[in-house]
């Protein structure tokens, strides 16, 4: 077995795709089963399977086509809006474990949405946390 990912034969043309964009560390195309017309993937060429695993390069190189690729997708749908969903891990949603960000455009008609239970936050909690996360970037 190989371990390649689904996406890297993707990239690698071994898997058709509609291909919107390529270049030296990142690859993009059109979602199999779009939530709505434009659905994109932006992947890097590095098969990372979670984000916190890419490497400066490619995460910069991400960085970069975002606002590149999400101009053209608003450009070419006339979508007024649009949602970044990047999902990492299994637990999280993530079915293709080689990062990957969905650009997902939104239409007036456009009834997709995304479940999101808001808590309020626990002031010691959120002191506890913020340092731990802190102490963490430190390292
Ligand atoms: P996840 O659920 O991991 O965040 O997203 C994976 C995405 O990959 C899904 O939206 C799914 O439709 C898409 N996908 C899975 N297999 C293929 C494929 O073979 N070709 C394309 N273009 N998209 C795929």
């Amino acid at each position: 077995m190989s371990g390649r990912t689904l996406f890297t034969k993707i990239i690698e043309g071994e898997i058709p795709c509609y291909k919107l964009y390529e270049n030296e560390h990142v690859f993009a195309f059109l979602d199999i089963n779009p939530l709505s017309k434009g659905h994109t993937l932006l992947i890097p060429k590095e098969p990372a399977p979670t984000i916190d695993q890419l490497t400066p390069d490619s995460a910069a190189a991400i960085g970069k086509a975002l606002p590149i690729l999400s101009r053209a997708i608003k450009e070419a749908t006339g979508a007024i809006a649009y949602n970044i969903i990047q999902n990492n891990g299994k637990e999280a949603g993530m079915t293709v474990p080689h990062v990957h960000f969905h650009i997902i455009p939104r239409y007036p008609e456009s009834k997709h949405s995304f479940t999101w239970e808001p808590k309020s936050m626990d002031v010691s909690e959120g002191r506890t946390i913020a340092d731990a996360i802190q102490h963490s970037l430190s390292e």
